[in-house]
């Protein structure tokens, strides 16, 4: 029976040539598989790995997690990307530790019913963090699917998921479930590979019908193309050279770098608040732009033009608040920053 033979071929293949080492895996629990879950949703394992023992290290319970403050974990995160993804973590550990006392749920319905957890991510908490059987279906797991059954069409349209989803279903066994899982990751991120898969190395090699029927490089199908708008914006760095201090403002939680710290924006230089250019005492003289950056969200690409201002002496008359926040470039508090911020401070204290 093919279900029975594609797990067992995996198993052995697991047994011999698995990955059994990372971090996660170590004492795992459904806290530290569902971190690593999260962490690894669009970003590779090694990018990965500092970042989650740096977070264990800090965060080392789900109580520790949701009791920390919002600009604690955004930092930890920052560099990570994607980060609704820290928010929806930070949210999730507060209402685990409220709704559960701190033990997360073990079904699938109510893991899918906290913020960020999907289907997949829930399947994998159960099936890796209580050895329970759980039903995953991540990228690599797809890419996998796709080529064995020569599924057509793109992974992430409904049809085709829920295609998928029915082999992943049917494939999964009860014994060695979390093994199981680990190793259709394992294929998928090792021999599997997006551009070369190596078949003549692969354990299913007889089974998988784009190998058999030489098609590999067709499967999964490719995501249709778009081309991403381009936004601009100009980045205002008021810098007080005598302190060393540079002027943040929180964004607002909704939209991109939600509840993270970055600079005064504006879509228009010349329009720019008058009332705080006043009282910032600019000399208009000394402003500088640098070149632009451009960064890429998934929707659009983000042209950002920074602008560099430097301050006249007694210029602090902007107050520290929630929104607010005078970033020491000698001695920077743990703020939450998304990666292109974090370069131009480096630019800037390196100046
Ligand atoms: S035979 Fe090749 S394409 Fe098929 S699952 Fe193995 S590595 Fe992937």
């Amino acid at each position: 029976m093919l279900d029975h033979e594609f797990s067992t071929t995996l198993l052995t293949w697991f047994d011999h040539h698995g990955r059994k080492h990372l971090p996660w895996q170590q004492q795992a629990t459904p806290y530290r598989v569902w971190v690593s879950e999260i962490m690894l949703q669009q970003t590779q394992v090694n990018t990965v790995i500092p970042y989650y023992q740096r977070f264990m290290q800090r965060f080392p319970t789900v109580a520790a997690l949701a009791e920390a403050d919002d600009d604690t974990v955004l930092h930890h995160w920052a560099g990570l990307g994607y980060y609704a993804r820290a928010r929806n973590l930070h949210k999730t550990a507060q209402l685990v530790l409220q709704q559960y006392a701190g033990k997360f749920p073990e079904t699938i319905e109510l893991l899918i019913a906290l913020p960020g957890i999907g289907r997949s991510t829930a399947g994998a908490i159960i099936a890796l963090g209580t050895h329970q059987r759980g039903v995953i279906l991540d990228g690599n797991v797809k890419r996998v699917l796709s080529r064995v059954f020569c599924v057509e069409g793109w992974p992430d349209q409904p049809k085709v998921q829920e295609k998928l989803w029915h082999y992943a279903d049917s494939l999964t066994p009860v014994e060695r479930c979390a093994d199981y899982t680990q190793a259709i990751m394992d294929l998928g991120a090792t021999l599997c590979s997006r551009s070369k898969p190596a078949c003549p190395l692969c354990p299913l090699s007889v089974l998988c019908q784009a190998n058999q029927s030489n098609r590999t490089a067709e499967f999964p199908h490719k995501k249709p193309t778009k081309v991403l708008p381009i936004k601009s914006t100009f980045m205002l760095i008021f810098h007080n050279q005598i302190e060393q201090q540079v002027l943040l403002e929180k964004r607002p939680p909704q939209g991109i770098w939600g509840s993270l710290w970055s600079f005064p924006e504006t879509a228009d230089i010349s329009s720019f608040d008058p009332a705080l250019h006043s009282q910032l005492m600019l000399d208009n003289n000394s402003t500088r732009q640098w070149p632009s950056v451009r960064h890429t969200f998934s929707h659009f690409h983000l042209d950002i033009t920074p602008v560099l201002i430097p301050l006249s002496k007694g210029h602090i008359s902007i107050m520290e608040n929630e929104r607010w926040h005078w970033y020491d470039l000698r001695q920077p508090a743990e703020l939450g920053l998304a990666a292109p911020i974090k370069k131009l401070l480096s630019k800037l204290a390196a100046l």
